[in-house]
């Protein structure tokens, strides 16, 4: 039977390993798993199934090892994506768990396909999203190469101008991507500077990198804390990712040409969580956050109220580093070398109490943000 199906795992952002398949229940039922690819943590996945029938039938994804993901259970708020030939990327129903006897549980999905199916975690992002957010600008976004990666592929910044050297306007600097698989900040930035670009808003420079780690976007990795070292860890007098290498310079680049006055990092946070959009805040050495990055993240709380902020939103972040200091978080380096604000968010994969989230979702929470920050620059 498993000749019946096959998969495509190699192809863009790709990552999956199939395990087998059998007619079960009514369904055709599809074992695969996500891979960690050179990480400690796995939880991205992107792959195609191709049957050699035809006909339209329920197909049944079993993601095998799910357990190990991180943060993937419960499953019954998770809904990944799923895109059949020619169609849209459209969100899964809730997961399903499925224990096994020993303790361990399986992801249960359930979905109608024909000759093939993509299946993601979440909405992909990559280049061509970024070119379409480009084209529709009508010219407030510029995209420079500011390097390449260690493969060889475009490290991309965006900006809505350079400054100057003797300009006093207020920059921003957005970093999305550190960690490959989390694209949900890939959307949310997507639609901080659309908003941006439609309002062709003035009076502040903003530069951004979209895509940091591509060369694990692009190769499927989740991403976070993957080895040699995590980008969001790389941070410091001596970086230690050849891509952070090139933000850092960058960076001062920027610092140099605007009034450095925010940095904002995009992420995703655990595979299931859902009480909402909330940031990690800088602290200082006794553990308090930073008070001015405080207020910058009371005005975003109330931009994101109440439908997508969090009960709890400017957060301490308390959990165990794999990565221990000089090398910092872009949020902490930015902080303590500039001196700036800085916000480190998270955007849920798939749900905010209960409602699963689009990708217009994630547009319409950055467009608020950048709404956010105009008002806040203007008072
Ligand atoms: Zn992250």
């Amino acid at each position: 039977m498993s000749s019946e199906v096959t998969m495509e795992s190699d192809g863009l952002y790709g990552n999956g390993l199939f395990l087998g398949a059998e007619e079960r229940d009514g369904a055709l039922e599809v074992y695969a798993t996500p891979q960690a690819k050179e990480a400690p943590e796995s939880l991205w996945f992107c792959f195609r199934l191709k049957f050699k029938s035809k006909r339209s039938r329920k197909i049944r994804l079993v993601l095998k090892h799910f357990q190990n993901s991180l943060g993937g259970f419960p499953v019954e708020a998770v809904n990944p994506v799923a895109r059949v030939a020619g169609g849209r990327w459209e969100r899964l129903q809730n997961g399903r768990s499925l224990p096994l006897g020993d303790g361990r549980c399986d992801a249960v999905w359930e979905t109608m396909a024909s000759s093939s199916i993509e299946f993601a975690f979440c909405f992909p992002y990559g280049f061509p999203e970024l070119k379409s957010l480009l084209e529709g600008a009508g010219g407030y976004l510029k995209k420079d190469v500011v390097g390449v990666s260690p493969e060889g592929r475009e490290l991309v910044r965006i900006s809505n101008n350079y400054g100057s050297t003797d300009s006093k306007m207020p920059g921003l600097y957005l970093m999305a991507r550190q960690h490959a698989g989390e694209t949900t900040g890939s959307w949310a930035m997507h639609g901080f500077l659309k908003r941006l670009a439609e309002l062709k808003a003035e009076g502040l420079s903003v530069w951004a990198i979209p895509l940091s780690n591509i060369d694990g976007i692009e190769k499927g990795f989740y991403g976070k804390d993957n080895f040699p070292m995590d980008l969001n860890r790389a941070w410091g007098p001596c970086p230690m990712r050849y891509e952070t290498n090139v933000f850092q310079r960058d960076v001062a680049r920027w610092a140099e040409r605007v009034e450095p006055s925010l940095a904002i990092d995009f992420h995703s946070p655990g595979g299931s969580e859902s009480d909402g959009v909330y940031c990690f805040l800088p602290v200082d050495e006794c553990g308090s956050a930073d008070p001015e990055s405080s207020e910058w993240s009371r005005s975003f709380e109330e931009a994101l109220k109440p439908d997508f902020a969090a009960a709890s939103f400017g957060r301490v972040a308390n959990y165990p580093s794999r990565w221990d200091h000089p090398y910092a978080h872009f949020e902490k380096y930015m902080n303590k070398v500039y001196k700036i604000p800085t916000l480190s968010f998270e955007f849920p994969y798939s749900q905010i109490r209960g409602r699963v989230l689009n990708a217009e979702d994630y547009v319409a929470i950055g467009s608020r943000m950048a709404e956010a920050v105009l008002k806040r620059l203007k008072a």
